[in-house]
């Protein structure tokens, strides 16, 4: 290994090659609960070039690399597993918001978040908001085709993405797509990076769709009693009214007391079994005021305790602080195995009831939240005081049930959080065995040496 770090100081600067363990640590695991990986060495690279390079010699000396954004994956595709840890944070610069063609040209190291901003000060708008937004990548974002509340009305990064440069596994470098708003010239190859978890290449530069910003925001809380009203109510805001907000998230008590400690700030509704956090944008306020009118209505009429308009920017950011902070405050309660199940929307009233069975049947406690208006529930099983022999015992018998039910139903077992290692043993009870061999086939393909993200996913 001595003479690979040798070959990486000469391709990087000395400094941008880190091989002590106590500076390597934090680049051995991301957000995934109990996840932790091993590596020889971290490079950050600062050009594309020197990525190509680096990719080049890993693949001729058959060394494994982990490509890394943020670190805030939680499925363990940024924790490696022996090698080099190829860390994409100096690749962060906006390199141009083309407002013309509504385009921003992006390293990959760019914080979500900041693009968002610096988009918006000219009017424009990225619309995919994962919660992470402010410590998570373009690249991991485009790696995991991230999502996030505004999904449910924008889509998510694959929605986004218009062009893509990528360093191959074997070196090479393509440029797929452009600042083009359709391309049906050949194969659409830019789609097999959108998602693929890092294991096919490694993207150093994106061209992103932007998109007008809406003028107006505002938002709904709104408290329930009863899974089942409040999962009526989505589904009569979507059908039986024509609503599409941009988000319609769901925060279930244990996850709405597990923010409350951690922020240290309390919601409105304690007597709540679950909120329902409803957001509407445009550009007519007074078309959103007749919307949160209906909205309120369908809710109340679902037995809704009460229904808060939050209209104040304060406010509003207040109730996504809470929203948004979830994730954290639960794995700072102890051991939480976390799930990231997908149905059809029609399909979330069964699944709710059935979470809550799963709870009474398991004995595990169950925290659910996330976007109901897309059908993707973040169901979070919490240790707590529970003995290791019984945890271990009544975990995997749970998740097996949880996703037996949502493949059941048509649904998938991941909808934003990817595969990495920690579902990888449950892909195929998801994903046929045809589809299996084909993207064992692709990545034969694009990394004949397999050097590139080894044993994630498949
Ligand atoms: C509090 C919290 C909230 C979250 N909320 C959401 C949410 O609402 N929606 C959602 O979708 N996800 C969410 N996530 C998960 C996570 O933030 C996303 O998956 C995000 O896209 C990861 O980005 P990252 O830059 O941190 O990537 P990393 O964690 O560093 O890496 C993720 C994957 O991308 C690969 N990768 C990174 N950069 C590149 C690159 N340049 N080229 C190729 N591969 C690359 C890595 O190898 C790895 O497989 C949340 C996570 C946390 C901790």
């Amino acid at each position: 290994m001595a003479t690979i770090i040798e070959k990486l100081c000469k391709i990087v600067e000395k400094s941008a090659v880190i091989t002590e363990k106590d500076v390597m640590e934090p680049y051995l695991h991301d957000e995934t609960p109990g996840l932790k990986g091993y590596a020889e060495a971290v490079v950050l690279p600062s050009s594309t070039d020197e990525v190509s390079q680096i990719m080049e010699l890993a693949n001729r000396e058959l060394i494994a690399i982990t490509p890394r954004g943020g670190g805030t994956g939680l499925s363990g595709g940024a924790v490696p597993q022996g090698g080099i840890v190829l860390s994409l944070e100096k690749l962060n610069r906006i390199l141009d918001i083309d407002v013309v063609n509504s385009v921003a040209v992006v390293e990959p190291g760019v914080i979500t978040g900041t693009l968002r901003e610096e988009a918006e000060k000219l009017t424009l708008f990225y619309p995919p908001d994962p919660a992470s937004l402010d410590s998570c990548t373009i690249g991991g974002n485009i790696a995991e085709d991230a999502g996030g509340a505004q999904t449910l009305k924008y889509g998510t990064t694959k929605n986004y993405v218009l062009g893509l440069e990528v360093v191959l596994p074997t070196g090479e470098v393509i440029f797929t797509g452009g600042k083009l708003r359709k391309n049906a010239t050949g194969y659409e190859l830019m789609h097999i990076f959108i998602g693929s978890e890092g294991t096919l290449g490694v993207v150093t530069k994106a061209i992103l769709k932007l998109i007008p910003a809406p003028k107006y925001r505002v938002d709904l809380l709104i408290p329930f009693t009863e899974f089942e009203n409040l999962s009526r109510t989505v589904l009569d805001i979507l059908h039986k009214h024509g609503i599409l907000p941009a988000a319609l998230e769901f925060m279930e008590s244990k996850a709405i007391k597990a923010s409350e400690q951690h922020t240290g700030e309390k919601l409105p509704f304690p007597e709540a079994k679950a909120l329902l956090l409803v957001e509407l944008d445009g550009n007519d306020s007074d078309l959103l005021a007749k919307q949160y009118e209906v909205i309120g209505e369908a809710a109340l009429n679902n037995d809704a305790i009460d229904v808060l308009v939050a209209e104040d920017e304060r406010r509003r950011a207040d109730l996504w602080r809470a929203r948004r902070v979830i994730s954290e405050a639960l794995k700072s309660t102890g051991e939480v195995a976390h799930e990231d199940v997908v149905v059809p929307r029609g399909e979330i009233p069964g699944l709710l009831k059935y979470i809550e069975q799963l709870e009474s049947t398991h004995g595990l406690p169950i925290a659910v939240y996330g976007h109901i208006g897309d059908g993707n529930l973040h169901v979070n099983i919490l240790k707590h005081d529970i003995p290791d022999d019984v945890w271990q015992q009544r975990l995997p018998a749970l998740v097996h049930a949880l996703y037996s039910k949502v493949v059941s139903v048509g649904g998938k077992i991941s909808g934003e959080h990817g595969i990495g290692l920690a579902k990888r043993q449950y892909l195929s009870m998801s994903v046929s065995p045809e589809e299996i061999t084909l993207m064992r086939n692709m990545k034969k393909m694009l990394d004949p040496n397999n050097i590139l993200n080894p044993g994630k996913v498949l």
